[in-house]
């Protein structure tokens, strides 16, 4: 029987993972997956998680299950971060979930059951995983313009006019809160107004993702997406990861939050939630969701996570500019300043896809085939090499 079965092809980015381990290149660099590296080389554990880990293994009284939609101090810290005191707390129902991509599978499944007949637009271009997601669930989607030609800047024009044109009321629009994966370009405080307004008027329903909460220019900062929205829509889904903010990639923790127009439709959504994951995974892991909760709860490990999450925002900024002054003075000519006003991990290098190919082939840097870099996964010590063979592939 499993015979016919055919080889899936390897997944697009996790797939160079593992190509990278298996590279015996000594000057390997590995720029694809979306991790953050720090001076060392490594993805560290943040101090913060550490001292939480540690409480939590003097303290943990059981391994037994936790609720459907997760522990609700958790689930109540997530609301407090992602929203603050703007929405009364009745209207948001939040589900502890396994990483960004069980919140965001979690939203699909809900559209799919709730909402049929729904359409997903998605910006163009996305992260890898967001089509993948919406297919599983048989959610159909499409796409709207995102990145400008010069694939350096924001096509609001464009972005605006997909939603306006193309959409019907009810269908749903995928955005992203904060450094945009793949491209690291964001709209500003004022493109947010207008393209909540716009949402509010077409009546379509924003799920918005938000796996880099802090990653931006800070905690609050990084919310402007969040608060524009829900100021002039009754409706929205946020899809929370702390892969990223808190280091805890392998942890799976994330959040789904929706939000509803009023506290007894609230519980209804609520409900569906947790039928959907009760025949999915049932409930989810303990682990990653209390080692936050521990830390949003004290004040103390809450300041250190602050610190360690400027820190890794801060050093982001400076491999940025410290690549762009580096290229300058390889004198391949190709400006890469750009890179300077995007937020985030990633950017568009605007490397093509015969350039990256070379740089694996010859040189054991992995990008991804679309040339987006992970900036958070250079080197201050290897950034003179980097820039080099960098250049020589430019130069042809
Ligand atoms: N959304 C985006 C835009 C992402 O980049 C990622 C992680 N690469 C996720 C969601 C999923 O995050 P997690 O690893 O927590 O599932």
């Amino acid at each position: 029987r499993f015979s016919v079965v055919a080889t899936a092809p390897p997944d697009s980015i996790l797939g160079l993972n593992e190509a990278f381990a298996a590279d015996t290149n000594p000057e390997k660099m590995n720029l694809s997956v979306g991790v953050y590296k720090d001076v060392s080389g490594q993805t560290p554990v943040l101090r913060c998680v550490k001292a939480a880990e540690q409480r939590l293994v003097d303290g943990e009284k059981t391994k037994g299950y936790l609720p459907i939609d997760g522990q609700a101090d958790y689930r109540t810290h997530v609301r407090k971060l992602v929203f603050g005191d703007t929405i009364d707390a009745s209207r948001i129902a939040v589900l502890q979930t396994p990483g960004g991509t069980g919140a965001l599978r979690e939203s699909a499944a809900f559209l799919s059951s709730q909402i049929p007949g729904a359409r997903v637009w998605i910006s163009n271009p996305t992260w890898a995983n967001h089509q993948a997601i919406f297919a599983s669930e048989n959610v159909p989607y499409d796409s709207y313009r995102y990145l400008a030609a010069d694939k350096k800047s924001f096509d609001v024009d464009g972005m605006i006019d997909d939603l306006t044109t193309k959409t019907r009321p009810g269908d749903a629009v995928l955005l992203h809160a904060c450094c945009h994966n793949p491209t690291g370009v964001d709209p500003t405080a004022e493109q947010w107004n207008m393209i909540a307004a716009l949402l509010s008027e077409k009546q379509l329903l924003p799920i918005i993702d938000f796996a880099y909460q802090g990653f931006g220019h800070g905690l609050d900062e990084d919310a402007v997406a969040i608060r524009a929205i829900t100021n002039v829509c009754d409706e929205a889904i946020v899809c929370s990861s702390f892969s990223k903010n808190f280091g805890l990639y392998s942890e799976r923790v994330g959040a789904v939050s929706v939000v509803s127009a009023d506290s007894a439709t609230s519980a209804a959504v609520q409900s569906q939630l947790k039928a959907l994951v009760r025949s999915n995974y049932s409930n989810p892991p303990r682990h990653g969701a209390a080692i936050v909760a521990t830390i949003l709860d004290d004040a103390d490990l809450t300041q250190m996570w602050h610190a360690e999450l400027t820190e890794m925002r801060t050093r982001i900024r400076q491999l940025r500019s410290q690549f762009v002054e580096t290229m300058k003075t390889t004198g391949a000519g190709h400006d890469f300043s750009f890179l300077l006003d995007q937020n985030g991990m990633f950017s568009f290098s605007g490397l093509n896809p015969m350039q990256v190919d070379e740089l694996r082939q010859k040189y054991s840097i992995y990008i991804v085939g679309s040339g987006r870099i992970n900036v958070a996964g250079m080197s201050e010590d290897r950034m003179d090499h980097l820039c080099k063979v960098v250049a020589a592939v430019i130069e042809g």
